[in-house]
């Protein structure tokens, strides 16, 4: 990466459009394809400057706002990295190509790390009771989730992450950075807050972003939200507002060591035991596992088999927190997404003898299914951790007393970048040029 030099910006013009009219984000593929499109031209030298400016509600145009459809793989980083590198050369592009690595530097980090995800789980009815005790830090909290703190700006971002389902990378620094080190509230809560009200919610880039904010992922390296930054930042967002309305006289000017509670076993590495290579043009591919259907889930809504499958089924949406359902913003988005998944599926075989589940099936009818239409076994796209994974591996001993296997195949890029991801970034972020050039996505000369 280092020798990816920077350039001087572009001009700036042209580059306006409030984006309200595209959002909320239309939970398709095709929407997904169309808004990387329209996004193409912005991803050079344009990203690179204008990426940290925090506009305001319906104003992100510096950004792609393509985390919804990234987070379900209803588009995949391949894809959004080929089109990139069609429009711009991976020295313009290096900032937007480094983001996109930063989900996948996340997503293998917390495979390494397994246990991870379900300990904060298990932690987070103890942090409510741990507020409960005390119930001016209840108030604080409830105040906090309401958006009717004394902190005008931040409750500003409370209910614009709560309308739309959607902040800008900036603002969820300040927003989790406020909530840590100025209101003094547990992380644990913050980020579960944030999954069940982000369209592009994630175990693994949200668990992680919030225990970056407060210093536990990088040690002692904590974030603190400053007046300054925020007012570079979003300027227009803030004009004619003083630090006083806005409530940025009253952020803390220090950040303070943040206590993990998550036991020292949740953050020892794992083994992982890849999955082997996907069946590329294997012809016998039928013949060898018997009567096979796919199963889709919330984690991968573009994977396909390399051979038509007898069936396919898609799994119905997983809870994201222990503590409550996320919102209906999210919702929405998310059993659209997958029927958007099914109907393109029962597409893609349409000549074929291929079954189609007829909607979103839950564990007990995604087995009497299976079981009724004689499958042998099921394949399934790599789960990363989080409540998907969770539940198909409870569900896989369910199947195997029904005699039904389940296969799992990981895509390429996956197995090529996360092994790289059990360090920090940077150990990752300098092997881009690698991955590219493995991956064949080679910038257009
Ligand atoms: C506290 C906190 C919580 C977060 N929670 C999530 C989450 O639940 N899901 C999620 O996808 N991202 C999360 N992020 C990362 C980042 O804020 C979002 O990915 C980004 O804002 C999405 O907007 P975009 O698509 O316009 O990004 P762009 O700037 O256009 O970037 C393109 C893509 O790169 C990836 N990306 C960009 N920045 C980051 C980053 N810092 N970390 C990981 N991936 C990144 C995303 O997939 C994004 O769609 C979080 C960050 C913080 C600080």
């Amino acid at each position: 990466m280092e020798q990816m030099t920077l350039g001087n910006a572009q001009s700036d013009a042209g580059w306006e459009g409030p984006q309200s009219d595209s959002w909320p984000p239309v939970p398709s593929r095709a929407a997904g394809l169309e808004r990387l499109a329209a996004f193409l031209a912005k991803g050079g030298r344009l990203y690179q400057t204008h990426r940290n400016t925090d506009r305001g509600e319906g104003r992100h145009s510096h950004v792609s706002a393509l985390s919804p459809y990234l987070r379900h793989r209803m588009i995949c980083e391949t894809e959004v990295l080929e089109q990139i590198l069609d429009q711009h050369s991976a020295n313009d592009a290096f900032k937007f190509i480094q983001e996109v690595f930063w989900r996948s530097y996340w997503k293998g980090w917390l495979e390494h790390r397994s246990l991870l995800w379900p300990s904060h789980q298990r932690q987070l009815p103890r942090c409510v009771e741990y507020l409960q005790a005390n119930s001016r830090c209840f108030d604080d909290y409830q105040r906090a989730i309401a958006g009717e703190t004394s902190i005008a700006i931040f409750n500003e971002w409370c209910d614009e992450l709560k309308r739309t389902g959607y902040l800008h990378n900036h603002a969820r620094m300040w927003f989790a950075s406020i909530w840590v080190f100025t209101l003094r509230l547990p992380w644990e809560l913050g980020a579960d807050f944030f999954v069940r009200h982000l369209l592009d919610g994630d175990p693994a880039s949200n668990t992680l972003g919030w225990r970056w904010v407060a210093g536990l992922h990088t040690a002692g390296k904590t974030y603190l939200a400053t007046p300054k930054n925020i007012r570079a930042c979003a300027a227009e967002r803030l004009a004619g507002r003083s630090d006083h309305e806005l409530g940025l006289n009253q952020l803390a000017s220090a950040t303070f060591s943040v206590t993990d509670h998550l036991p020292a076993n949740a953050l020892q590495r794992t083994e992982i035991p890849w999955p082997a290579p996907e069946e590329k043009g294997c012809s016998d591919y039928r013949g060898n596992h018997g009567r096979t259907a796919v199963l889709v889930t919330e984690e991968d809504l573009t994977w396909l088999p390399s051979s038509a499958p007898d069936g396919v089924v898609v799994l119905s949406p997983s809870p994201r927190s222990a503590l409550q359902a996320c919102s209906g913003v999210v919702g929405n988005f998310v059993n659209a997404a997958l029927d958007d998944a099914r109907q393109r599926m029962a597409m893609q075989w349409k000549h074929g003898p291929v079954l189609t589940a007829p909607n979103t099936l839950d564990d007990e009818a995604l087995l009497d299914w299976l079981v009724e239409q004689r499958m042998d076994e099921v394949v399934c796209a790599y789960l990363p951790m989080g409540p998907t994974r969770i539940r198909v591996e409870r569900l896989c001993e369910r199947l195997a007393s029904k005699g039904i296997g389940l296969r799992i195949q990981m895509r390429d890029y996956d197995r090529f970048v996360w092994p790289h991801a059990s360090k920090g970034f940077f150990q990752l972020g300098k092997r881009i040029p690698e991955f590219l050039d493995v991956m064949r996505l080679h910038e257009k000369s």
